[in-house]
């Protein structure tokens, strides 16, 4: 008896089709094929080439790419709703690392966290990840037997007299993931206040050399600044946190200019792997200029994180100017510790609130083509040759462009009917 989740040879259809930003198929369909899309078009005119194909149905839904987050920490997964106030930055990390679970409750707790943030995934519709672990082996371990592409970016910090550490601890961010995993290794230089520039420069250049991404925490906040200029600030010597983790010695470089123009130093942008920053709240019109024009580079923006910590007024992020320089913007969840859920779709929604501008068609390449091609995926449209990575979201009725199917996708952002990865049904159901 064939396997009823795997629908490689089959039609799917639907009531509509959204193949990309643009393009809306009405009663469209799919052929999938070794895991791939072959086909996409009409319902009758895939009918009419496959007679004998079985025909697998969402009903009266729309069939969108599976969609792409590039910036979540499934680890901390444990952490949802158990900082409601966060206060300041600095205080949120100390929080953190309070909350973070006794040695021999680890394992479990990320491994927990890891399963359940997959699921969460899937629930709305998210078929690749960029996901952030510090716990590599554990985080890779939890995922390997579950549905989800993207990438695992082991993180990495090293500074002051922590550096002679560096190798082993890139070893321990690479260590592999068994047998199935469906995601590739990255690596994630954690952040401008937590690795020195000497180490970050080799960093990029041990990930050139073995074709690793990279992910890095940059500009997300207004200290990173004097920080880097001399150790000062709410990230500095004083901050409760250093001096648990006492690291800081007379040998860390100093810098005085933006945390752009550090990661540019230090040879973040030479890379020739793609490399995704987190958050970039902070970028001027000289660090705008510095990111365009770097085809491997995107910014992965967090609209509900920015509302938790208190940017209420979103538009302060520079992501229209960095958008009108041609750089790849993606729309991200972070953490359940600062977000509610993995509604990518409720994070494009809380940007389209506070940025109206921001087209629909934008809004939907930033949860799917963008962070896709940010991760160098074969994946985030419908078209042929690509991953069949698909989700399925109810509609109200059949929408009458892909704009209007785009609009109100987001602004109901629903959880998925169902999920497809690669042929496979993953989620949900379809009816035969
Ligand atoms: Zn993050």
């Amino acid at each position: 008896m064939p396997d009823e989740r795997f629908l490689d040879d089959c039609i799917v259809h639907a009531a509509v089709v959204l193949a990309d930003a643009d393009t809306l198929i009405p009663d469209g369909a799919l052929f999938l094929q070794n895991g791939l899309i072959e086909e996409v078009g009409l319902w009758r005119d895939i009918r009419r080439r496959h007679p004998k194909a079985a025909d697998w149905s969402a009903g009266g839904q729309l069939i969108s790419p599976g969609l792409v987050n590039i910036h979540t920490h499934l680890e901390l997964g444990y952490l949802r709703g158990k900082i409601p106030d966060p206060a300041k930055f600095p205080d949120w990390v100390c929080r953190l690392f309070e909350l973070a679970p006794p040695p021999e409750q680890l394992e479990h707790v990320v491994t927990e966290s890891v399963s359940d943030g997959i699921t969460g995934c899937l629930r709305y519709g998210v078929t690749a990840i960029g996901d952030i672990t510090r716990h590599a082996a554990i985080s890779r371990r939890a995922a390997a037997d579950m549905p989800m592409g993207g990438i695992s970016f082991g993180e990495i910090t090293a500074m002051g007299r922590a550096r002679g550490e560096l190798t082993q601890r890139v070893r321990a961010a690479e260590v592999p993931g068994g047998h199935a995993a469906g995601m590739q290794i990255g690596l994630s230089p954690h952040a401008p206040y937590s690795v020195e520039g000497p180490a970050l420069r080799q960093i990029v250049q041990h990930a050139n050399a073995a074709h690793r991404p990279l992910a890095m925490h940059l500009a997300e906040l207004p200290y990173e600044r004097e920080f880097l200029r001399d150790f000062s600030g709410p990230l500095g010597r004083d901050w409760p946190l250093r001096k648990i983790i006492d690291v800081l010695d007379g040998e860390i470089p100093a810098f005085d200019g933006s945390p752009v123009a550090w990661g540019a130093h230090w040879g973040l942008l030479k890379s020739n792997q793609p490399v995704i920053l987190a958050h970039v709240n902070h970028a001027d019109d000289a660090d705008i200029r510095l990111l365009a024009g770097h085809r491997q580079l995107s910014v992965a923006m967090c609209p509900r994180t920015r509302q938790y910590f208190g940017h209420h007024h979103i538009a302060e992020h520079p992501c229209l100017k960095m958008l009108q320089a041609g750089i790849r913007v993606c729309i991200a969840t972070d953490s359940l510790a600062s977000t509610p859920d993995l509604n990518l779709l409720a994070e494009a929604a809380c940007a389209r609130q506070d940025l109206p501008s921001l087209p629909w068609a934008t809004l939907f390449q930033m949860v799917t083509q963008w962070p896709a091609a940010a991760m160098a995926l074969n994946a985030g449209r419908l078209h042929p040759g690509l991953r069949a990575d698909l989700a399925v979201f109810p509609v109200s009725s059949v929408p009458r462009s892909a704009e209007s199917a785009i609009a109100e996708l987001i602004a109901s952002h629903p959880p998925a009917a169902a999920v497809v990865m690669g042929s496979q049904l993953v989620y949900g159901t379809l009816y035969c």
